[in-house]
């Protein structure tokens, strides 16, 4: 008795379950996962992605026949209103870490794949990139590796200056770090900087008009989730891969299988846009 009416209650939650898949998968046909990436080393730390791991990862994009666009085929799409190829992807990294260059960008060139790079301007070209709350020591991109890597198609995008919390300075401040990263990026490498990313995802409604003043067309969050036509061109949702991913657990963030998982955490966490780790 007690089993039966345990196993019918298994099986409403197997349905409720499939449902919610099949709803899920639904809403997401048409839409764009954005990826982001912070280091490809073999270092055991959250924000590191292992070289062999990333390689996989890229050449299982090209081989399930994946769709990755440059970011600046995002801002058509939304201008249009015209829905995302089926599985399309975008590759992004934040900050300007140096093993970028040495480890990531080979593979994506094999591959053929476009990728997008987010500068902390101020400290390219520096001793060390110091933005990782618990990993201090990184060296940044060099500005001659930067430019390499835009002459070969890679996008510029500004990561600020100096990595702040923009929600917590002042006007004057905010205005600086958003305009003067672009404006450096475009002066050291020639290359139009049309996209922002705000430093550990943390943004309001101020922040957002100051990015949007300052002439960008595209901001990357760290709210995690897939674009679509509907979405904000300024809150541009994306899926973080770890350290410890495997292969099965890539496919499922391509796949859109954490993103209610995602979800629910978020707004439990409404409060704060901040990723707690990173
Ligand atoms: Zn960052």
């Amino acid at each position: 008795m007690v089993r039966s009416r345990l196993s019918r209650s298994l099986r409403t939650v197997a349905a409720e379950a499939a449902s919610m898949a099949r709803l899920v998968r639904g809403t997401r046909s048409g839409t764009a996962r954005i990826l982001y990436y912070h280091r490809v080393e073999d270092e055991a730390h959250r924000s590191c992605v292992r070289p062999a791991a990333f390689a996989e990862q890229m050449s299982y994009l090209r081989r399930e026949g994946y769709t990755v666009l440059p970011l600046a085929a995002v801002r058509e799409h939304l201008d249009e209103k015209r829905p995302f190829p089926e599985r399309t992807v975008l590759v992004t990294f934040d900050d300007g870490f140096a093993d970028n260059y040495v480890n990531a960008f080979p593979i994506l060139q094999r591959e053929g794949i476009p990728m997008t790079l987010f500068l902390t301007a101020d400290y390219i070209g520096g001793p060390e990139l110091p933005v990782l709350r618990d990993r201090k020591g990184v060296r940044p991109l060099s500005w001659p590796q930067v430019e390499e890597m835009a002459r070969h198609g890679v996008e510029l995008g500004a990561h600020t200056l100096t990595h702040p919390n923009l929600t917590e300075l002042g006007d004057e401040e905010l205005h600086r770090e958003v305009t003067e990263s672009r404006t450096r990026i475009h002066e050291q490498t020639g290359v139009p900087v049309d996209s922002f990313c705000y430093p550990r995802g943390h943004f309001d409604a101020r922040v957002k008009q100051a990015v949007r003043d300052a002439g960008y067309a595209l901001a990357c969050t760290t709210l995690e989730g897939c674009v679509s036509v509907a979405t904000h061109p300024f809150s541009l949702r994306r899926t973080f891969v770890a350290y410890d991913d495997t292969m099965r657990d890539f496919r499922h963030k391509l796949e859109g299988s954490f993103d209610m998982l995602h979800e629910a955490r978020s707004w439990l966490r409404s409060s704060s846009h901040e990723q707690a780790a990173l």
